[in-house]
């Protein structure tokens, strides 16, 4: 079969090195001029920067797809294990390090008396981990299938949000702040809204560690285009696709091939979707070929934060500063309000920083330090007009770290540039400049969720973050494996 997919992200290129290995044609056609979407990364003035996530977990579902082609990721990209995960700042006197080795000292740290509620805690979320993995495999595109699953959700009271659900685990309000933060980053999850199935979480990076690509995620991405590309399959970049070409006879309408620039027709048996669903449902495909994806449908959902990021390169190194650092500088609760519920950017913060070099990394030039900072603000929906608030707030965020945390922070600046909402929006087609698209919620998840097969038109899949199982990079990758398994059954004769 001639299979085309839109976008280079993970998701993109892990459905097309499976569909590669069945001995399809498959060709990729990506609308910037590199790959790897979120997972993509920025070189300047000799500083290397990933765009955004740091953190690699499961990396078996990463490995498989090098098995298929009979290969081991060495000579591809390089993983070396994370020992401290995340240290959190309260304040100056408050930090929690979150390592796997040491927790129960840092909880003990905090308050003796939770020692026990992170044993429970710690019980639990396994079972979690254990309900929800088999979860990822599975595609849930009936009614059927959310109703066979439902007892298990009860069973796990899955209806609770992860701040409830891990307050009742531990009475210090750091470690329930320590216990909730981190689907934040990796998932957009609210933790007083998302539900605490998202808590399997700390049990993927404790069963498989936490893992970070030397030389940056980037290079895992250039590990998985070089597969692809040695395999036959071929990437065009700086090819944006402004159409999805549909036919319709009788029944559903059918996938029948792409419009690339505005220009170029390309005929495919398969099309499918690494871009943002509400996107491409909104504006790659004619209205009347959406019967149950309307504007009106896309605009009703309710859809989840973005980042401001900040990309330093300094000209001194801050070796107090660890590999993840998460800030807080505000109350927890008021925060999450303001960016989910409000749609109020924060003017104070909670940053989450990401500095490669503290543990050797040579994406800076020596004995200089490069950096990520990052701030969680709502999507496009708050208004905020970032071509003038960018710079005030950079400035903000500068000013609070230098004070706090980074003396002379600003005077050792060799290079720097900011990502705002706006830049999720135009150039990653991210709806309202989501990063994440959905909020992350129960009832934005599995059979709730846009499915990985359209159902509003035949031959057409979505791959990716948007889609079931969701977003991060092992859900991403899962999501590949389920639409492989898809187009094999639909198209088995
Ligand atoms: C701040 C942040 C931190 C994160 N940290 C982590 C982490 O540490 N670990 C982790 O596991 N996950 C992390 N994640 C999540 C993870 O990065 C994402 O879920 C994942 O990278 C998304 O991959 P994707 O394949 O869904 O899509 P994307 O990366 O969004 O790729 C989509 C691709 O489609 C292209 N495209 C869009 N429209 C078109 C078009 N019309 N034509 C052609 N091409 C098009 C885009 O240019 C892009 O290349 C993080 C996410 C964020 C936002």
């Amino acid at each position: 079969m001639n299979i085309v997919i839109i976008g280079s992200g993970f998701g993109g290129l892990a459905v097309a090195l499976r569909c590669l290995s069945k001995g399809h044609k498959v060709t990729i056609f990506e609308k910037l001029k590199i790959p790897g979407g979120k997972a993509s990364w920025f070189e300047k003035d000799g500083y290397i920067f990933d765009f955004v996530p740091s953190i690699i977990t499961a990396p078996w579902l990463l490995e498989e797809l090098f098995k298929l082609f009979n290969k081991n990721t060495s000579g591809y990209y390089e993983l070396v294990k994370l020992e401290q995960l995340f240290k959190l700042y309260f304040n100056n006197r408050n930090i929690f390090t979150y390592s796997e080795e040491n927790i129960l000292r840092e909880i003990k740290k905090f308050n003796l008396n939770d020692i026990n509620g992170y044993k429970l805690f710690n019980k639990i979320t396994d079972r979690i981990f254990l309900e929800t993995f088999s979860f990822l495999d599975n595609p849930f595109l009936t009614p059927g299938s959310i109703l066979k699953t439902l007892p298990k959700y009860l069973k796990l009271k899955a209806y609770k949000p992860i701040y409830k659900f891990v307050s009742e685990f531990f009475q210090n309000e750091y470690l329930r702040i320590a216990f909730t933060i981190q689907p934040l980053y990796l998932l957009g999850a609210n933790p007083f809204r998302a539900s605490c199935i998202y808590t399997f979480l700390y049990q993927l990076e404790k069963k498989w560690g936490a893992w970070y690509a030397k030389g940056g995620t980037n290079t895992i991405i250039k590990g998985l285009c070089k597969l692809f590309q040695e395999n036959g399959g071929k990437i065009y970049y700086n090819s944006e696709v402004t159409k999805i070409l549909c036919k319709k006879k009788k029944g559903k309408p059918k996938a029948i091939g792409i419009k690339i620039n505005n220009k170029e027709k390309i005929e495919a048996d398969v099309v499918i979707c690494n871009s943002d669903i509400s996107y491409t449902y909104r504006n790659l495909i004619n209205k009347e070929y959406r019967k149950k994806y309307s504007d009106l449908k896309i605009n009703s959902f309710k859809y989840g934060n973005s980042f401001f990021i900040i990309y330093l390169g300094l000209k001194r190194k801050y070796d107090n500063i660890p590999q993840h650092a998460i800030i807080f500088n505000r109350l927890y609760h008021q925060f999450f309000e303001d960016v989910f519920i409000h749609y109020k950017v924060p003017e104070e913060f909670i940053l989450y920083i990401h500095r490669p070099t503290a543990i050797g990394e040579t994406v800076a030039p020596p004995n200089k330090d490069c950096m990520y900072i990052l701030s969680p603000v709502p999507n496009l929906k708050s208004q905020t007009d970032w071509s003038n608030f960018g710079e005030r707030y950079k400035n903000l965020i500068l000013e609070f770290l230098e004070y706090s945390y980074m003396p002379e922070l600003r005077e050792n600046i060799e290079t720097e540039f900011f990502i705002t909402p706006e830049d999720f929006k135009d150039k990653h087609n991210s709806f309202l400049g989501s990063a994440f698209l959905y909020e992350c919620t129960l009832f934005k998840s599995i059979y709730f969720r846009p499915h990985n097969k359209s159902e509003d038109i035949e031959n057409l899949y979505f791959v990716g973050a948007g889609t079931h199982p969701g977003a991060g990079i092992p859900m991403v990758i899962s999501s590949a494996k389920i639409v492989d398994r898809l187009i094999e059954k639909d198209f088995k004769k």
